[in-house]
């Protein structure tokens, strides 16, 4: 495929100018007005509205599917991604959807392999031939984004820089007010959310561990997923790009999947979607063995002893979650019964759950041995 690359001259001023505007226009502020706590207010406000619309709304809800949201929601979404200035949610969703397909290959629009930079930022600064739309029919017929799509630039500056002004002038007064949220909520925090955002195409592939698979770069960095709601598990994210979650861990930093869930007890969000704790779990361990024996052909011994604990360990998490049914079950029918009959069932409800946790103890216990064993038997098969 031939591609006659020239830079983009829209999007590299915007990109280079604005942090330099960002820098500059905060100096001027600061020795003219200084500071108050009303700044820094405006400037989390929008870094949180913008930061979510990207990731829970962009990603999670659009380029994935992962949930359904109401129409208010999507609306948010919409206004707010475009104040991320990070184009239209359809052209987000199509060269995002495009990078999953692709992911490392040629077509990747930010592929890693082209350079750290190149994923950062140098994608956008750069026309790679025609502009491909491409897999986001379900998009297009949705009336918000198609008119989000249309009218990007103007929401995005009224919504991103206008509206941040009109809550400075709200809160401070006149031009200072004005300015103080302009340069905040709008200016430096565009600045932030994009680079944020960017670092999952070029940190989230670079640094990090790959618990789930070695098939392409993405790699978890729970330490990104501080500065970009819940993204940084981005290894998670490609094996299992249908989950809701990133972070699949309750206590995994996941504000995404937080504001997900709860929009979910308000009716905002529906059918979100997870992915069983048996396949996220085996797949751990299928990948952790293959890091292991590295492109060593193992015995078909030691393959059917790979076999065999994936498969107590997944019948182990199946049963466990059917035990816990039954017992959740028996707790709303207990009412019926004496206090003895009841103790004596609930016991007998512990004690079948409690012997699936073993059953996955043991199968976690013949891995670790398995890999041992691999270990123990590799500076010879080397030799
Ligand atoms: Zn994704
Ligand atoms: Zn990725």
């Amino acid at each position: 495929m031939e591609h006659r690359n020239s830079l983009n001259v829209i999007n590299s001023s915007f990109l280079i100018g604005m942090p330099l505007l960002a820098i500059v226009s905060v100096v001027f502020y600061s020795l003219q007005y200084g500071i108050s706590w009303v700044e820094p207010l405006i400037f989390v406000a929008f870094y949180l509205a913008c930061g979510l619309s990207i990731t829970a709304g962009y990603h999670r809800l659009f380029s994935h599917r992962t949930h359904k949201a109401a129409w208010p929601m999507r609306l948010f979404y919409a206004l707010f991604g475009a104040a991320a200035f990070q184009n239209s949610a359809i052209k987000w969703c199509s060269d995002h959807r495009r990078h999953h397909l692709k992911t490392d290959k040629e077509e990747d629009p930010y592929t890693v392999k082209k350079g750290f930079m190149w994923a950062h930022m140098g994608w956008v600064m750069v026309d790679q031939g025609e502009e491909i739309v491409e897999h986001v029919e379900d998009l297009q017929a949705d009336k918000i984004l198609a008119w989000q799509d249309r009218h990007i630039f103007l929401i995005g500056f009224l919504v991103g820089i206008v509206l941040p002004g009109a809550v400075g002038y709200l809160a401070l007064g006149g031009t200072h007010g004005f300015l103080g949220g302009m340069i905040y909520g709008g200016f430096l925090r565009v600045v932030v959310v994009h680079h944020a955002t960017f670092l999952i195409n070029s940190a989230a592939h670079t640094w990090g561990t790959q618990p789930y698979s070695t098939a392409n770069t993405s790699r978890d960095s729970p330490i990104l997923s501080f500065l970009t709601f819940g993204e940084g598990y981005h290894n998670f994210h490609h094996t299992f790009q249908a989950d809701y979650r990133n972070g699949h861990k309750w206590y995994h930093w996941d504000p995404s999947k937080w504001w997900i869930k709860v929009a979910s007890w308000f009716g905002m969000t529906k059918d979100l979607h997870k992915i069983p704790k048996k396949s996220i779990e085996s797949q751990k361990m299928k990948t952790a063995f293959e890091q292991s024996s590295g492109s060593e052909d193992v015995s078909s011994e030691v393959q059917a002893k790979l076999t065999h604990c994936v498969q107590q360990l997944r019948k182990g998490f199946t049963d466990l979650m059917k035990r816990r049914e039954e017992y959740k079950l028996a707790k709303m029918e207990r009412k019926k019964e004496s206090k003895e009959a009841w103790k004596q069932r609930k016991e007998a409800h512990k004690a079948r759950i409690k012997a699936c946790k073993e059953q996955i103890a043991q199968a976690r216990m013949e891995f670790k041995q398995l890999m041992q064993s691999i270990k123990v038997n590799q500076p010879i098969a080397s030799v």
